[in-house]
């Protein structure tokens, strides 16, 4: 497949600071920011509400159907808290941001979860669930872990993330 610009993928547990690392990389590198959570709401790409984990049901397919024609065209940032379902053709680069438990903590709390939902996301991190998801279902050297404990920690991904687009070609 031949696409112009790259496409990435920014996942980690929630609260790691995904949309907030997309977001900034999108401006900075000109890229196109897709968050799913956010799609799957707008274009109810989903089997309804799950009341226990406090989401809704991603329907898979319909999410790949929409996008499939963006990620062809290249350019993308997909920003979600999971990634063994997206075609791994897809992407040039894998980002796994990770952040220490304390502070997590903290940003999952002020997020306003509590309970299960809380203790569910910090053992996600403790456990490196998505770093293993990222493993398994992408090249190991595509893969690349990132620090996202700090402002500083951000601003340097963003800045290395803007460089590693400036230099992809297609043909690396
Ligand atoms: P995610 O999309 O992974 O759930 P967000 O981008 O929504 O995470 O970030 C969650 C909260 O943590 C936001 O309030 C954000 O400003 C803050 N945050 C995210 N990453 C960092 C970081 N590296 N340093 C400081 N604060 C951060
Ligand atoms: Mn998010």
């Amino acid at each position: 497949m031949t696409r112009s610009k790259p496409n990435i993928l920014i996942t980690g547990t929630p609260g790691t600071g995904k949309t907030t690392t997309s977001a900034a990389l999108a401006e900075a590198a000109n890229l196109r920011h897709i968050n799913i959570g956010e799609l799957v709401k707008d274009k109810k790409l989903h089997d309804g509400w799950d009341d226990q984990l406090e989401c809704y049901v991603i329907n898979e397919d319909l999410v790949c159907d929409e996008l499939e024609d963006k990620m062809e065209e290249g350019g993308n940032i997909v920003d979600h808290h999971g990634c063994d379902f997206f075609p791994e053709r897809w992407f040039d680069h894998v980002v796994v941001l990770r952040t220490e438990n304390s502070v997590l903590y903290d940003r999952l709390t002020k997020r306003g979860y509590s309970g299960a939902k809380l203790t569910n996301n910090i053992e996600c991190e403790i456990f490196q669930v998505l770093l293993e998801e990222a493993k398994d279902n992408y090249e190991e050297k595509i893969v690349v872990e990132m620090k996202s404990d700090s402002v500083e920690d951000m601003n340097r991904n963003i800045a290395g993330l803007t460089e590693w687009v400036r230099s992809w070609s297609p043909t690396t």
